[in-house]
């Protein structure tokens, strides 16, 4: 998950606590950013191409690229079996086979667990701590299991969990063909064109086999994964979430209002933070243990019984001895299962398994179609939708240094299960998303419509007519006009999807001279730094494009004109794409981020060590001295 997460995170816990005690500081935070916001929506209206209707540019597709998915080596986690279990009646029991494969038995052992509880958002606690001698009913989702040896050699440790319905206190109301379920099964990372890749049993069975509809338009509306999931789950924007005085949102006000069970499932900490999207703690909540097992004290057995090695396997990948995506949806689905005929908010989301690689994607393939094999056959799909999707593509990795990876990395997952009887009643619903798949869609679309999922708003409602001004999340249960641009959809420059390129020559003067200037661009950032980072120097230019910006006809300026170019330097051999533009003047301009697409390792290690997390994105351009 990116370290940008956990940078707004905690910069805006400040921002927060300034909020709550400062109303002048508040008022002046809140002109400064709504200038931002004013700045580029004018900045985007004077940008013709902008709002030209989108047509989605093509990928070029190579076939070395199916090498670099490849996983050379087999992946798995640790292989012991684990000293406890629950039953489904939440029931904790000692695992009496486990324990004597590993060479004990009962007698030798002491076996302890302890409920695990949040405390606060970003801790856990240990409470009742009992030791298991029998089967032991457990009021809660998770405890922490400790055995140990006579001598007091710790000899297992590891977190256990079970959904039990007992902590819900709240009332629910049964679903059905109108109130549905919603499940939200989000893999971070993950470009429709990797899915394709490296899901493509999970996403024949979803699209082909239940019917579910591809939106193959999905754009990413920011960077990384929270100001996209947050435009998903509140409509809203970064800036206009933290900037937000309202309580829950809307999402959350229809699951309390409707009396739905809501379930949270994630294998990765710090995400969402409630401050930002003011969300309440689930009702369930993976989230827990998940916290827990990054607190120092809480450690987990990391050996294997083989020749006592301590060794990790994949630690990124598996919790314990299973692999994290696997605990994510096994809780999804432990959720699914026990609140059977009641409205159910289920969310799912797995970080780890390809944020970094995305070759380790094609391990979730076979669950992920379990998963929805399961809730097919057993009839839990009825009265559900079913929502898979992802936030961006590939950031990091080898993906990105294929030309088709850099260039779906704008095009996130997005495919949409609803039950038959629902298409039928409503068919319009029908045509409409066959329609919308290939249009321009984003994540404020998901959110407009999973509102319109939760207060069933299925009615058909008028097209959209030619001249009037769209609104910036459309239901994808309404046609998109095909008018639509990046500009209508709140989508910036960097992730239009709608410019159309042209290959360049790399010894071009001006390819040449941009990628010179981007390298400067770097070095200023650096040597700005409290860091000791080199001098970087460029060593060649590996690919370059045009993305021409039409005249704009009011005025008789010349055109602008920007060049994408990839390029390495030295020392570190990084490798990185950036936009540059020049306009009628000839002046230089950088447009975006400069993005690294190879791996910098250790390079950055005294950028790494540093502990203030604000200096985490000059990881990628400080080879340290
Ligand atoms: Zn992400």
């Amino acid at each position: 998950m990116e370290s940008f997460v956990g940078y707004i995170h905690i910069r805006y816990a400040n921002l927060k606590r300034y909020f709550d005690t400062e109303c002048s500081v508040k008022k002046l935070l809140l002109i400064f950013l709504s200038s931002c916001v004013l700045w580029y929506y004018i900045g985007a209206r004077g940008r013709k191409d902008l709002r030209e209707p989108c047509q989605f540019q093509k990928v070029p597709f190579s076939s070395s690229v199916m090498e670099t998915l490849k996983l050379e080596t087999e992946v798995k986690c640790n292989v012991w079996n684990s000293f406890v279990y629950f039953d489904n009646t939440g029931y904790l029991h000692l695992n009496h086979s486990a324990i004597y494969a590993a060479g004990f038995n009962q007698s030798q052992l002491t076996c302890e667990y302890a409920i695990v509880l949040m405390d606060g958002f970003h801790g856990s606690k240990l409470v009742d701590k009992t030791i298991l001698t029998k089967p032991t009913y457990v009021p809660n989702d998770f405890v922490y299991v400790v055995c140990k040896t006579l001598n007091r050699k710790t000899v297992y440790a590891n977190f256990h969990y079970n959904v039990n319905t007992e902590i819900n206190k709240r009332d629910l109301l049964p679903d059905t063909q109108d109130q549905l379920n919603i499940v939200l099964l989000g893999i971070d990372s993950t470009s429709r064109f990797l899915a394709e890749k490296q899901l493509p049993k999970t996403l024949d069975f979803f699209e082909n086999t239940l019917e579910a509809y591809p939106l193959k338009g999905y754009t990413r509306i920011g960077d990384n994964t929270l100001p996209n999931i947050i435009a998903a789950l509140t409509g809203k924007t970064l800036v206009e979430s933290v900037l937000s005085t309202s309580g829950y949102p809307s999402l959350y006000k229809e699951i309390l209002k409707r009396k739905y069970i809501d379930c949270f499932s994630e294998d990765w900490a710090p995400f969402l933070p409630p401050h930002l999207v003011k969300y309440p703690n689930y009702t369930h909540y993976l989230r827990s243990i998940v916290v827990a097992s990054k607190q120092s004290e809480f450690k987990m057995f990391q050996q294997t019984f083989n020749n006592n090695t301590f060794e990790a396997q994949h630690e990124k990948l598996c919790f314990g001895n299973n692999f994290k995506h696997n605990i994510v949806l096994d809780y999804g689905k432990q959720c699914i299962e026990k609140y059977r005929n009641k409205r159910k908010y289920v969310f799912m989301w797995v970080t780890e398994l390809a944020h970094h690689h995305p070759e380790y994607l094609s391990l979730g393939d076979n669950d992920a179609h379990s998963l929805l094999k399961w809730m097919h056959t057993s009839g839990k799909l009825t009265n559900t939708a079913f929502v898979l999707f992802s936030d961006h593509g590939s950031r990091y990795g080898t993906l990105t240094e294929h030309e088709i990876g850099r260039m779906t990395k704008n095009l996130p997952l997005l495919s949409l299960y609803l039950p038959p009887h629902l298409k039928s009643r409503y068919p319009h619903i029908h045509r409409n998303l066959k329609y919308n798949a290939a249009q321009l869609t984003t994540p404020f679309d998901l959110h407009e419509t999973l509102l319109d999922i939760f207060t069933q708003n299925f009615k058909e409602q008028i097209d959209f007519t030619d001249n009037c001004v769209l609104p910036r999340g459309i239901s994808l249960f309404r046609k998109i006009p095909s008018r639509r641009s990046c500009y209508d959809a709140s989508i910036v420059e960097n992730y239009c999807p709608c410019y159309s390129y042209q290959p360049i020559n790399v010894e071009d003067k001006v390819v040449q001279k941009s990628a010179i200037f981007v390298v400067s661009k770097i070095n200023e950032m650096i040597s700005k730094s409290p860091f000791s980072c080199k001098t970087l120097e460029l060593i060649k230019v590996v690919s370059a494009k045009i993305q021409r910006i039409p005249q704009n006809s009011n005025t008789n300026q010349r055109s602008s004109v920007r060049y994408v170019v990839v390029f390495k330097t030295f020392p570190g051999y990084g490798m990185f794409e950036a936009s540059v533009e020049y306009s009628h003047s000839n002046e230089a301009k950088l447009i975006g981020n400069i993005d690294r697409i190879n791996s910098y390792g250790n390079q950055s290690r005294c950028v790494s060590e540093q502990v203030d997390i604000g200096y985490t994105s000059l990881r990628q351009y400080c080879y340290c001295a």
